[in-house]
């Protein structure tokens, strides 16, 4: 597995201590980069709109998705991208948004970066489905592929918040910049944010690079999977503080 993430020789994990992961916690106090900017050109979100999404359990909140015509990207899309997985998960990994085939068939990461980010999932000990939720900052492909504009993260941002409140995950895995720099609302780069634990709705977060780019950096793949190993690392952390208070 780690072959095909293009990794070898392979790397062991290390346990961490309870004080150890309070210090990576407390560590994350600072996130440096810059905040972005209050968001001028973004369209404001109505907060009527906002409470009614907050308000929706997941059957509701999937046909609301599934229904959406918020923001212009509705037109062009062949099939919105709600998310999938377990709705218990403890890992939430967030990419940016559906491509080609994740618009074709509904599913988030089904393509290239998707047979990549389960290879990611397999070498850490996890599958799609099984304690792991996937899903996007995004539901409804931007044409060609194209970064989502910061207004159509904003009409969207809501539904992803929705999906983190219900499933309440233990560690929310940001894929890429984009995903980083939604849920953390900082411009910084990936390389400046990877290493540390974050916060997002009083989460743990952490972020690594997206898989789509792994596939054109292959060097990078050793950084995600330092990364991987971080993750795992925390949430041993989480269960030794856990028996250690019991
Ligand atoms: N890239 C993403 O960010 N999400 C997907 O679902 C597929 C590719």
């Amino acid at each position: 597995m780690l072959e095909e993430m293009g990794l070898t020789p392979i790397w062991r994990l290390r346990q961490t201590a309870p004080e150890a992961q309070q210090a990576l916690v407390s560590e994350s106090a600072t996130v440096p980069g810059s905040r972005i900017p209050n968001h001028e050109s973004r369209i404001t979100d109505s907060s009527d709109r906002r409470s009614e999404i907050m308000s929706l359990d997941w059957g509701p909140l999937k046909a609301r998705v599934a229904s959406c015509t918020d923001c212009p990207l509705h037109a062009k899309r062949n099939k919105t991208v709600f998310g999938v997985g377990d709705e218990n998960a403890d890992w939430l990994f967030v990419g940016e948004g559906p491509g080609a085939d994740e618009d074709a068939q509904g599913e988030p990461f089904v393509g290239q970066a998707g047979k990549l980010l389960d290879n990611m999932l397999a070498a850490i000990s996890l599958k799609r489905g099984a304690n792991v939720y996937i899903a996007n900052l995004i539901k409804c492909r931007p044409p060609g592929n194209r970064n989502p504009e910061p207004r159509e993260a904003l009409q969207c941002e809501p539904y992803l918040h929705r999906q983190i409140e219900l499933i309440r995950p233990k560690l929310i895995i940001a894929l890429g910049k984009v995903a980083a720099a939604n849920l953390l609302a900082s411009d910084a780069s990936v390389a400046s944010m990877r290493g540390r634990i974050h916060q997002c709705r009083g989460i743990p977060l952490i972020v690594t690079y997206h898989p789509a780019y792994l596939l054109r950096n292959l060097p990078d793949k050793a950084k995600a999977w330092a990364d991987l190993c971080f993750a795992v690392r925390f949430m041993k952390g989480l269960q030794i503080s856990k028996t250690a208070t019991i």
